[in-house]
């Protein structure tokens, strides 16, 4: 199989020019349409000489996402269900103007992308880890996930809120130095970010490369379910992404019940990790806190929670639990939800409560995935059966 050409970073690029004997600025005019006109077929780098173009066509792949579902209205979350090459699917949601979410007020277009195909990790309240891990996704699926949603954003240039005028505003695609519609990049679809360690970050080097994504690291979170040891790693990269805790519970005994990577890497473990994170980076981490009724959302748990949050200097985001079709769990009631902030909030700790948009389109990680397997599996079922 053929590597993918949106796998390789600029200096293997220039690499294998070199060896080719191609000009430097070949590997420009490459970059531009890979990630500013986002072609589709080698055919359409019309100022590639056709050697050239021969030349990357036999030795790389230039595989793109198919859009398979999308769900969603102009003004709420969309979600996006992708086919891979090799038939599998993936998600990705694009989440349009929400400031108060990971980053600053001007981020306009926020998008959660998947790492993996399925999950090993089994978070018992995850439809992502339902049916296993399949695989990792390879760098330029990773990064496919935004050139994806972008060209899908052209051809319908109204189904997601007009910029306003100003810096953020997307400029003609011929613009070698246009921003991106994608401006947020949230690393917390299906999978566990950390355990596809060397592609995500192959991939974030590309997507923050200002000849690539030009996506800012501080416009880039990377979520864990709490792998230590990664976490760690980490720290140790030269990139100033912002670091997100899947946390869903502030002691073992809720965390050992919902989440299994707990018994691997238990919270003193996890907040080590975390410690020696922010000695070397200095920066703030989110913790994300999943308000599940019954299990994790009783104001006794505001004060574990506040512990670890004063700890880190985080900001805690709460959202509200998208029941999955098939598990037992439940979304407390808005009054339950609004109390646990409030008590947050009394102790002192920055907390959002997340105003879900995504709740009528199957917007819990993995489902739209899940109930497209579950429907072809069906039709093929029939099919047989006839
Ligand atoms: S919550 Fe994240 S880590 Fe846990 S099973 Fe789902 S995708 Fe995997």
């Amino acid at each position: 199989m053929l590597p993918d050409i949106k796998s390789l970073t600029r200096e293997e690029l220039d690499r294998q020019f070199k060896a080719w004997n191609e000009p430097a600025f070949r590997v420009a005019q490459l970059l531009d349409w890979l990630y500013v006109s986002r072609a589709t077929e080698w055919d359409a780098m019309s100022n590639l000489p056709k050697a050239l173009r021969g030349k990357l066509r036999e030795n790389f792949s230039l595989k793109i996402l198919e859009l398979v579902r999308q769900q969603g209205t102009p003004d709420t979350t969309r979600k996006f269900l992708w086919r891979l090459a090799d038939g599998q699917f993936i998600e990705s949601v694009l989440i349009p103007a929400n400031a108060a979410l990971y980053g600053e007020a001007s981020d306009r277009h926020t998008l959660c992308i998947s790492t993996q195909v399925g999950c090993a990790y089994g978070c018992k309240f995850c439809a992502s880890g339902l049916n296993g891990l399949k695989r990792n996704l390879e760098p330029h699926e990773i990064i496919e996930q935004v050139l994806a949603v972008e060209r899908w954003h052209e051809k319908e240039p109204r189904s997601t809120p007009p910029a306003e005028p100003g810096p953020e505003a997307p400029q003609p695609k011929s613009k070698p130095d246009a921003p991106r519609l994608i401006n947020n990049l949230v690393i917390m679809g299906m999978g566990e970010p950390l355990a596809n360690y060397e592609n995500l970050i192959q991939a974030l080097k590309i997507l923050n490369a200002p000849w690539g994504g030009g996506i800012g690291a501080r416009k880039i979170t990377i979520s864990t379910s709490g792998l230590a040891p990664q976490i760690r790693r980490l720290a140790h990269e030269p990139f100033q992404f912002r670091l997100a805790i899947s946390l869903h519970g502030a002691t073992d005994a809720v965390r050992d019940r919902i989440m299994p990577v707990n018994k691997k890497y238990p919270l003193r473990e996890l907040a080590a990790a975390c410690d020696d994170y922010q000695k070397l980076k200095g920066r703030m981490i989110t913790l994300e806190y999943i308000l599940i009724a019954g299990v994790n959302d009783a104001l006794a748990q505001t004060y574990p929670l506040a512990a670890l949050a004063k700890r880190f200097y985080a900001k805690v985001n709460l959202i509200p639990y998208n029941p999955v079709e098939g598990l037992p769990w439940q979304r407390p009631s808005e009054e339950v939800c609004a109390g646990f902030l409030a008590a947050l909030e009394k102790q002192d700790v920055t907390a959002t409560l997340r105003q879900e948009k995504g709740r009528d389109i199957d917007a819990a990680c993995g489902q739209l995935r899940l109930k497209t397997e579950q429907e072809l599996e069906a039709q093929l079922k029939t099919e047989a059966a006839e």
